[in-house]
């Protein structure tokens, strides 16, 4: 297929272009790099620097099979104080993007959607029909995509399909997280034996879970791709299908910490600190629709996470 990926210079945009591009698919990439990286478009793709506002029809007028839509801003401490940065780049763009589809009848479309469209949830694993109760403007704007893009495929007869991701950590050899501003903890905590920092911070002991840090739902970035490649296939004209991408069980913050010492080698300093505002206590998906529907399951563990994403960043 030739398939127009938005935010392909990005962490997850780039991996899944890499394995499109395996896969025999023909790629164009657009992405204004205002937080991608040009260097980290693969080979083989077509880097169109712009943001979707500016370029969406005239790159889709060249005629597609498809979108993967990742270009986005994804920092929650950043869309609490700029919500109209979140609403304009996130909305705003996302719908110039489907209209663009709509007038040039591009025919599926897979987004990046987000657990943050969930909210503090009321039970675990979260399940799709669970209510969306976004609790900042990063997650209620990915919901408003999501809204939106139920309505183009239900008026213009787009195949549409929102994937929910959790928690995404890993690498795929060259590509890796690359963020000026780094707020995950797989690669803060990597910081330290790079030699980046002292120690890392665990944000919060005293969360009603087992070791009181927080629980969350790690997915490896290639798993995260393959549920990409099975979703575009599964894209049906003028439905609009919600996914959630996790592994059904989580692991806390102690326990992500313990495996990168493992990995490192290193005895990584943990500080305990105050928790950050806003973070659940336990975040864990049901991926049960997924597998049900499209066969797709996790296949690779955290310790396999850290070692890819050790790997890349002390490379
Ligand atoms: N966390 C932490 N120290 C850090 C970064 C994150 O203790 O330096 C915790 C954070 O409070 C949360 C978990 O690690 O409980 C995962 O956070 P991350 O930012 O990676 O992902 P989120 O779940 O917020 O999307």
């Amino acid at each position: 297929m030739k398939l127009l990926v938005t935010g392909g210079a990005g962490y997850i945009g780039s991996v899944v272009a890499a394995r499109l591009l395996e896969s025999g698919h023909e790629v164009v990439v657009l992405d204004d790099c205002s937080t991608g990286h040009e260097d980290a478009v693969p080979t083989g793709a077509t880097l169109v620097r712009a943001t979707l506002r500016a370029a969406a029809s005239d790159v889709l007028s060249g005629g597609f099979d498809g979108v993967l839509h990742f270009a986005a801003k994804s920092l929650v401490g950043e869309s609490v104080e700029k919500p109209g940065l979140y609403w304009d780049k996130n909305l705003g763009e996302s719908l110039a993007l489907f209209d663009a589809m709509r007038v040039h009848r591009v025919p599926r479309i897979v987004f990046s959607s987000t657990a943050a469209t969930y909210g503090e949830p009321e039970r675990t694993p979260i399940a799709e029909t669970d209510p969306t109760r976004p609790t900042n403007p990063y997650g209620a704007s990915k919901l408003a995509i999501d809204t939106t893009l139920a309505e183009y495929a239900r008026m213009y007869g787009i195949g549409g399909v929102s994937l929910r991701y959790f928690n995404v950590a890993g690498a795929y050899g060259t590509y890796g997280e690359r963020h000026t501003v780094e707020t995950h903890i797989i690669p803060n905590v990597l910081k330290v034996p790079l030699g980046e920092r002292e120690s890392v911070s665990i944000f919060g002991t005293d969360y009603p879970t087992e070791d009181g840090t927080c629980i969350r739902d790690y997915i490896h970035v290639v798993d995260l791709a393959a549920a990409h490649l099975l979703a575009l296939d599964a894209c049906a004209p003028g439905t609009h299908e919600i996914f959630n991408l996790g592994s059904g069980s989580g692991y806390s913050v102690r326990e992500v910490i313990d495996v990168c010492r493992e990995v490192t080698g290193h005895g990584i300093d943990a500080v305990e600190s105050p928790r950050r505002p806003g973070d659940p206590a336990v975040l864990v998906a049901s991926s049960a629709k997924i597998t049900e529907r499209l066969g797709w399951k996790p296949e690779r563990d955290l310790r396999a996470m850290v070692t890819d994403a050790w790997a890349f960043a002390s490379r």
